[in-house]
């Protein structure tokens, strides 16, 4: 079924700002609650939000099967479900409705209070119900900045880490989305030359640049999902930023990875970028450097170039551009990543959230964490307010941008931005 939604010469009759990330080409999905209290799925074109809801009951979907309370829900997940026809008869349906040359709506002032939102009417909550959550590790030049600075430059990449799409099973419950503050964890760290921990406020909280894939209902219990096919069972993505405290992290890590370090809190931007609205920019990954067995070989373009950009805000402050990496440089892509996490047959759900690790560039401005932009702290960033940064302090805005941008269209994300609040009292 043609993608007609991503028609680049499309227009639309809603007012958009120019160079907004929410062309009607884009057309994503996310849940917000109106100025009415009621809780809908909705999309975004320009800066209005349109509640999906009231389109459907006004019977602006006839002719596609969905039930009827389909957005009438406080996630995507049953959306989600529905499989990828269905989304992609919903996209190029909107797309329709709000074309410059459909009168239907556009002419219809009536429905158009029913249906139309600006930003500031609404508030966005999180797009689905995040059942399992599993981050990745997939950026050679993070696994080998960080690799660095633990065990040296002879052995910065485990041996295992080009073969496999490394990974661990992470938590979902403290998934927020952008606009809901985070506070600074306590926990147990081992001092510098100390032989025993301390228990305090984390001294070293970060950010780590990643974006987020969220799936459909994907396998059964026991069969994998072949690598070619994988793409398939993914709806879309969003920037993530996966908080962790270095200290925390540096002294309970052995054996079994990441724990408290990493489950305070991990932020998504709330519009979930379907995988259709960015097959303009499916480009070519970097080249495996060693043999992949072959379950992770696979046919065609499966990365994608997506500028992605950090900001620190200081309270009261303005935004500071830390960092510019892109999603393109992933060693292991989104298909590799789900074809290895079901090859022993695990099984993926409808809402499921699978993180890319942290997204580090090949040159020191485009690292995606503080830990190797400031490289273990031992060289600040200044900010414009002549401050600098080691960490984040208390009261700091991390602000992660994602877009894609080609000479016909700019597909973006919007933002994913916390606020660090201090540790509380204890
Ligand atoms: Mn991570």
């Amino acid at each position: 079924m043609p993608i007609t939604a991503n028609d680049p010469k499309r227009k639309t009759w809603l007012e958009t700002p120019p160079d907004t990330d929410f062309p009607i080409q884009n057309i994503p999905f996310g849940v917000f609650l109106t100025r009415d209290d009621i809780i809908t799925i909705g999309t975004r074109i320009g800066d209005y939000a349109i509640d999906l809801g009231a389109l459907h009951q006004l019977g602006y979907f006839s002719g596609i099967e969905l039930t009827d309370d389909i957005f009438l829900q406080d996630t995507l997940n049953d959306f989600i479900s529905d499989g990828r026809k269905t989304w992609r008869l919903v996209r190029n349906r909107i797309a329709d409705i709000f074309d410059n040359e459909n009168p239907k709506l556009r002419d219809n002032n009536e429905h158009r209070k029913h249906i139309l939102f600006t930003l500031d009417e609404v508030e966005m909550q999180l797009p689905v119900q995040v059942g399992d959550y599993t981050d990745f590790y997939s950026s050679k030049e993070h696994a080998t900045n960080v690799g660095t600075m633990f065990r040296g430059k002879d052995n910065a990449l485990m041996p295992n880490w080009l073969h496999i799409p490394v990974g661990y099973h992470g938590r979902s419950s403290s998934i927020i989305p952008s606009g809901i503050n985070a506070r600074r964890p306590w926990g147990q760290t081992l001092p510098e030359g100390a032989t025993e921990p301390i228990f305090g406020p984390s001294k070293l909280v970060d950010f780590e640049l990643e974006m987020a894939f969220i799936t459909t209902d994907a396998n059964v219990l026991g069969e994998p999902i072949p690598v070619n096919e994988a793409e398939e069972y993914i709806f879309g993505l969003v920037l993530f930023n996966d908080w962790s405290a270095r200290d925390i992290q540096k002294w309970e890590y052995v054996p079994l990875g990441p724990f408290l370090a990493k489950n305070f809190a991990s932020s998504i931007s709330p519009w979930i970028v379907t995988l259709d609205a960015l097959q303009p920019f499916k480009v070519e990954g970097p080249k495996p450097i060693m043999e992949q067995l072959p379950y992770l070989q696979y046919k065609g373009k499966k990365s994608y170039d997506i500028n992605l950009e950090v900001y620190i805000c200081p309270e009261n402050g303005e935004e500071n551009k830390i960092s510019n990496s892109n999603f393109k440089y992933m060693y292991w892509n989104m298909a590799q990543q789900l074809a290895h996490h079901t090859i022993n047959g695990c099984n993926v759900n409808s809402g499921d959230m699978m993180g890319s690790g942290t997204i580090s560039g090949p040159s020191q401005d485009s690292y995606g964490s503080m830990l190797e932009l400031t490289w273990r702290g031992e060289k600040p960033i200044k900010l414009s307010d002549g401050t600098e940064r080691k960490f984040i302090n208390d009261n700091d805005t991390v602000i992660l941008k994602g877009f894609c941008k080609n000479e016909n269209v700019r597909i973006g994300f919007g933002e994913c931005r916390t606020k660090l609040l201090p540790a509380i009292n204890m």
